[in-house]
């Protein structure tokens, strides 16, 4: 589609980073296009009914505030742990090394919320695996995870069982 083509062309592939072996997708170049970062943010905002939109620290915020906006919905911080300073739930995930934590408020939500959580790439899917959870353990609703692009052969699909995801490109 239109849309498609507009992201696929301003991501760019930076070999190596942030560690050997690793294609890294750079949405900087679509954040920097008024016309694409405006399309993309339309299609995020326009994709479900919500109350609520959580933006995963740090890209899926730059991706999650303004479709929060322009849809007319609340807009939720899900971080990395100790970043957030109220009482909050914490989930974790493991990572290729290690293991990574991150956290939302307890009462960012009101119970009956409707949620779409956005993220910027669906990777392995521990990311967005561990922020469903989060938002589940609150008592509101995920509706979907929507996110700029998935990169299928990671198949982080598989880890989010049951819960809609909505690609925006898949590569
Ligand atoms: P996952 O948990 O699905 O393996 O990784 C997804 C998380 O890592 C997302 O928060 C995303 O921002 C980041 N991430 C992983 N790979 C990439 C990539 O190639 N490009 C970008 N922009 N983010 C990535």
């Amino acid at each position: 589609s239109d849309l498609s083509r507009l992201i696929l062309d301003r991501i760019r592939d930076v070999p190596d980073y942030p560690q050997p072996g690793v294609m890294f997708k750079d949405i900087t170049p679509l954040l920097a296009d008024p016309g694409a970062f405006a399309a993309v943010t339309d299609e995020l905002a326009g994709l479900h009914e919500v109350d609520k939109i959580v933006g995963i620290e740090a890209r899926g915020f730059i991706l999650g505030a303004p479709a929060a906006y322009k849809a007319r919905a609340g807009f939720v911080p899900v971080r990395k742990k100790g970043k957030l300073p109220a009482e909050t739930f914490e989930a974790s995930y493991d990572l290729e090394y290690g293991s990574a934590v991150v956290e939302v408020h307890r009462d960012a939500f009101a119970p009956d919320d409707r949620v779409l959580i956005v993220d910027d790439v669906l990777a392995t899917g521990g990311t967005a695996r561990a922020t469903v959870e989060l938002v589940r353990r609150t008592g509101a609703e995920v509706v979907a995870v929507a996110v700029l692009m998935e990169l299928a052969f990671l198949k982080g699909r598989e880890r989010l069982d049951g819960v809609k995801v909505h690609p925006l490109v898949v590569v």
